[in-house]
């Protein structure tokens, strides 16, 4: 059988999927929701010109001589702190105390900055007291003018964006405090096997803790999903098919088991997903995660992970979470590439491969170590590693200083 590529087996899981309904929430809870709505600026901002700094607005023509050795005097006759709005008119030989952040009053062109001014050091200016100005500006020097940062109408947040905190801070400034986003996609995860306990489990000999529902359960609620967890199906057919049955009458959005879908003599789980529902396909070209498949439950998506720990995480990158990301509503799916340069010699077996790296900065350039074992139960070295290495099908070895590209995986 001519198996599968990974990108035609993306492409055959990703058509299956398309943007959730919106629901309403508010600023709080709005951080790693995906924007359900184009959001633009309803007035400037600034929404006034104001100050960058604490100092004097001046009028720059009236400044133009000034020097160290021959200061420009100027009278002070506003006093403007943060959050007040000036009613008067600067005029010619004026100046404005002004603080950070303050409106600018009309008539002033700019702004020096209090250790430009023989005030340097004093917390106080005097209304009616002269100033004297050591150094020349131009016009709009430190002032912070109206619509510099965005103008009003202007498209600033777009659909399909998950939100940073820092859009959570825009929404605010725009006074915005409650988005439409896409409902999170619930996804129910299943483990199947005789040989797998509970974590809280003591270790009897032949068993072993499961960690995929964990791990997985994890890589989808940092996606933007909700879990629901329907625990560990024994290697029987009716076991797998009562834990789906359970998960298509939660209604979920996707349904991922881990494991049991290998050509095992207790591989169940494929066989219990065709009872009711369809298989497209059941292995892809890659390694590691060849044991990978897909279909339907009872009408709902179903991408069984294979058991071995890193394949899991590794299919679940590359499939789940773009799937996921489809659900949500993300305009962009696709993991952020990184070219880097090979640290050492790579062999491979043709097949597309995802290998745990190590990244080092040397020497100005993004260099990459394999990181530990590459088993594909070897969970420490998913630990050790910081990126996955994409090392093409049909390549069958690379030498060291080659390039290629690679997913970062958290932050190195
Ligand atoms: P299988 O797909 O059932 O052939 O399992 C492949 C490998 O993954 C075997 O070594 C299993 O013991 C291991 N495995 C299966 N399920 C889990 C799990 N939930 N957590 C950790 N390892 C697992
Ligand atoms: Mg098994």
């Amino acid at each position: 059988m001519n198996l599968l590529s990974v990108s035609e087996a993306r492409e055959r899981i990703l058509k299956h999927f398309s943007p959730l309904d919106s629901q309403e929430v508010s600023l709080e809870n709005a951080l790693g929701r995906v924007l359900f709505e184009n959001i633009s600026a309803s007035i400037d901002l600034p929404t006034f010109s104001n100050s960058g700094m604490d100092g004097f607005a001046v009028r720059a023509a009236d400044i133009s001589q000034a020097a160290t050795l021959l200061p420009v005097e100027l009278t002070v006759v506003m006093d403007i702190p943060a959050g007040a709005a000036p009613k008067q008119v600067l005029g010619a030989g004026e100046a404005a105390r002004i603080m950070t952040g303050a409106m600018l009053p009309e008539g002033a062109d700019c702004i020096i900055p209090l250790e430009n001014t023989d005030r340097d050091g004093q917390s106080s200016a005097y209304l009616g007291q002269p100033i004297k100005i050591f150094r020349t500006a131009h016009i709009g020097e430190y002032v912070r003018t109206k619509g510099q940062d965005m103008s009003k109408g202007q498209l600033v947040l777009e659909r399909g964006r998950r939100l940073e905190p820092q859009d959570i801070g825009l929404l605010a400034t725009l006074g915005i405090v409650k988005v439409k986003v896409i409902r999170r996609p619930r996804v129910a995860i299943l483990s199947s096997g005789d040989e797998i306990i509970s974590p809280d489990a003591p270790l009897e000999p032949g068993k072993i803790r499961d960690s995929n529902s964990f791990m997985i359960s994890a890589l989808i609620t940092q996606a933007g999903g909700e879990v629901l967890r329907l625990g560990v199906a024994h290697d029987i057919l009716e076991a797998i098919r009562d834990l789906l049955d359970q998960a298509a009458s939660y209604s979920v959005d996707l349904i991922i088991t881990s494991a049991g879908v290998s050509v095992g003599a207790f591989d169940f789980v494929r066989t219990a997903v065709e009872k009711n529902g369809q298989l497209e396909f059941w292995r892809v070209n890659m390694r590691p995660g060849k044991p990978l498949s897909f279909g339907s439950y009872k009408d709902i998506p179903f991408v069984g992970l294979p058991g071995n720990p890193v394949s899991a995480y590794v299919g679940f990158e590359v499939f789940v979470r773009p799937a996921l990301g489809r659900l949500s509503g993300l305009s962009n799916v696709d993991h952020p590439v990184t070219r880097v340069t090979l640290g050492e010699p790579i062999e491979s077996d043709e097949r597309e491969s995802y290998l745990r790296a190590s990244l080092k900065h040397e020497n100005g350039q993004t260099v990459a170590y394999l990181a530990s074992h590459q088993g594909s139960g070897n969970l420490f070295s998913l630990v050790l590693a910081n990126a996955l290495l994409i090392v093409p099908s049909g390549v069958k070895s690379l030498p060291i200083g080659a390039e290629v590209d690679s997913w970062l995986l958290g932050s190195c």
